[in-house]
């Protein structure tokens, strides 16, 4: 039996065949990794992935005030015209916009504390018989490209990304030809007993474009779940519930909606008391409501899709969800990558680039006018003399151990904002004050390589909502073919399935102090915990002879976003956080504040334009 053990994890393993990890040798104090061996390929790197152990350690001995052991500085002999910090969607973006305006031969440094690029748009790649699927580790889709700025647009097109190709290579067909649809499982750890039952409950899996509905009646439904006799009486009466429940004129619905309480109303309106049915409701707006239904309004929690409003397609018929390559929005920094860096992959559009090697030793390359440096955490950027008149910042960083400084001219920050005042020493005690303010929710989305996925064929699972575990939904990844990539169209071959966990903190908390616990609780926890739980989790809902842990999941990344979704700050502390200081801008979705890759571009071409 080819059994998974810890060892095969922790830590992140090269699962390719014959290949191996190989850390980064700094060779040359001036290029830190063109001294890079070969293969280092870190999206096929499974186990805690996301924000990898050692990825913000040096961040956070920042933030938190903790000295670092590193060796004094080495001052490279390195000055360009654009320093970057963050290679997210922004901070490419940022390199892109800034040669698009000032020319390709502009030297441009991207700095990014992770072992891989694309910041919260990751790609992860699993190895399972011998071939490679890939995943996504974060950044899913391209939503509601109908609404983008023709900036977006334009760069969309001269990067290669055509929005049209997904009417064809996303496969509408699919769940309706294998049965699957959205459905609950109750575990026996939270319900006493393991029960699998044909109803989604809630609207969240809508969102999946072609997914089949719930196959039991709200009335069967409900008599299945495993509740007391009261709770099932609770649960179809919040399912038969709704805004008509409601004893309130049509012309102040909108105002009392957006004034009132959602747990107010299952309470109060529908009477639920049931802790098993306000369990239900509190897990069943995930990522799409940011944080748990206990603290929305009826309004939001109606539009996150949270659990007793009537089901309804999440987009309308032009804007459909299916703008997801195979790897998530990781194609839009693979194809800005390869944009900036020629020479890293063969391949003109996103398209092609999906399949095409990825050469990570080129991204530093000397030589070349854009250079990408991974596992570069910055800790420090200043003017080196009066920031109204400073015609450079020194940007300093940590690689390994090592601390190095390099000059801008100009410097976007593109990073996490609430970074920026424990980074920027000379930034204004205001502006620094308004950043500390920003803040974002954590999230884990676990990627999970099947050999097969009978199970999740017989049991008729397209995504399944599990109110009762760390991970609250479990889907199927997108049915997208492209660039030669085939999506999986027989349950007996491997496939990628996600799992995805939007943890929350002391029920009724404020927002902000729910994601501070829900972070902690997340960072402390170790592969073989989360191992655990999936390895629970799927045994429970998978039941039967078809799905045997050991013998059919091949391989695990658990991507760990303890900053995720931007949330943002009161007030306006996002806009006086988000100005310019010297020559130093400041882009990052968090400067919207919106968790949006289109909004990841448009901040990045406002920070770049207010250089000029
Ligand atoms: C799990 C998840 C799913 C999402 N799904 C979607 C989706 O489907 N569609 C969508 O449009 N958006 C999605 N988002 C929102 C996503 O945040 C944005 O779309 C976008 O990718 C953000 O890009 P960014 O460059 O602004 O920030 P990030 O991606 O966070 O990039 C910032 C980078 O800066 C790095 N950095 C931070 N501090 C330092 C430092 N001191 N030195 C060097 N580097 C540093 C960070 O580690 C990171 O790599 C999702 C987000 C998460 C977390």
């Amino acid at each position: 039996m080819n059994k998974i053990t810890r060892r095969n994890f922790v830590n992140g393993t090269l699962m390719a065949s014959g290949a191996s990890l190989l850390p980064f040798k700094i060779r040359d104090s001036q290029a830190a990794m063109s001294g890079l061996d070969s293969p280092y390929y870190p999206p096929a790197l499974t186990g805690l992935r996301g924000s990898h152990p050692g990825s913000n350690d040096r961040a956070h001995a920042l933030a938190w005030g903790r000295r670092s052991a590193e060796s004094s500085m080495t001052q490279l002999s390195e000055t360009y015209d654009l320093v970057v910090v963050g290679a997210g969607i922004s901070g490419l973006a940022a390199a892109y916009f800034f040669q698009q305006q000032h020319g390709t031969e502009k030297k441009i440094l991207i700095l990014d504390n992770h072992d891989d690029f694309g910041g919260h748009a990751k790609r992860n790649e699993h190895v399972i018989n011998g071939n490679t699927y890939i995943s996504y580790g974060g950044s899913q889709s391209i939503v509601e490209p109908k609404y983008a700025d023709q900036v977006v647009l334009d760069m969309f097109e001269d990067i290669g990304i055509n929005l049209t190709r997904f009417n064809s290579a996303y496969d509408l067909d699919f769940y309706k030809r294998h049965g699957l649809g959205g459905v609950t499982y109750f575990n026996k750890e939270v319900f006493g007993q393991d029960k699998l039952v044909q109803h989604p409950y809630c609207n969240y899996p809508n969102y999946v474009e072609g997914l089949l509905g719930g196959r039991l009646s709200h009335e069967d439904a409900a008599a299945a779940a495993p509740l007391s006799e009261k709770g099932r009486t609770q649960l179809l009466r919040v399912l038969n519930g709704g805004l008509h429940t409601l004893n309130v004129q049509e012309a102040d619905l909108q105002d009392y909606i957006d004034n009132h309480s959602y747990f107010d109303y299952l309470k109060n309106n529908l009477g639920v008391d049931d802790p098993g049915v306000l369990r239900m409701a509190r897990h069943s707006g995930l990522d799409w409501g940011n944080y748990s239904t206990e603290l929305m309004s009826i309004a939001e929690a109606k539009s996150c899709g949270a659990m007793g409003f009537a089901p309804k397609a999440v987009y309308d018929e032009d804007n459909p969800y299916i703008y997801h390559y195979p790897d998530g929005n990781a194609s839009i920094a693979r194809a800005l990558v390869k944009k900036l860096i020629s020479g890293v992959a063969r391949g003109s559009n996103a398209e092609a680039l999906l399949l095409a090697q990825f050469d990570y030793a080129e991204l530093d390359r000397p030589g070349n006018p854009a250079r990408l440096r991974l596992n570069s955490t910055v800790v420090n950027v200043r003017h080196g003399s009066d920031p109204a008149s400073a015609s450079e910042a020194l940007v300093s960083y940590v690689n390994g151990n090592q601390s190095f400084q390099v000059r801008g001219r100009n410097v976007v920050m593109a990073c996490y904002n609430m970074m920026i005042p424990h980074i920027v020493s000379d930034l204004p005690k205001e502006q620094a004050a308004a950043l500390s303010l920003q803040t974002k929710s954590p999230f884990v989305y676990t990627s999970v390589g099947l050999k097969n996925w009978r199970a999740m064929k017989d049991s008729g699972i397209g995504v399944a909502m599990s109110p009762g575990n760390m991970h609250q939904a479990v889907l199927m990844d997108f049915p997208v073919s492209m660039g030669g990539y085939k999506f999986t169209d027989s349950a007996d071959e491997p496939c990628v399935i996600q799992m995805i966990s939007c943890p929350f903190g002391s029920f009724g908390a404020e927002p902000e102090a729910q994601f501070r616990e829900a972070r902690y609780r997340m960072l402390a926890l170790q592969f073989n915990d989360y191992e655990e739980e999936i390895r629970c989790h799927l045994s429970g809902m998978l039941a039967g002879d078809l799905f045997d842990f050991d013998r059919d999941v091949a391989s695990i990344s658990v991507n760990r976003w303890a900053h995720g979704y931007t949330f943002g700050g009161p007030g306006d502390s996002v806009r006086r956080g988000r100005q310019r200081f010297g020559r130093i801008t400041v882009a990052n979705s968090d400067s919207a504040p919106e968790a949006d890759a289109k909004a990841a571009v448009m901040m990045a071409h406002r920070a770049v334009s207010e250089l000029a």
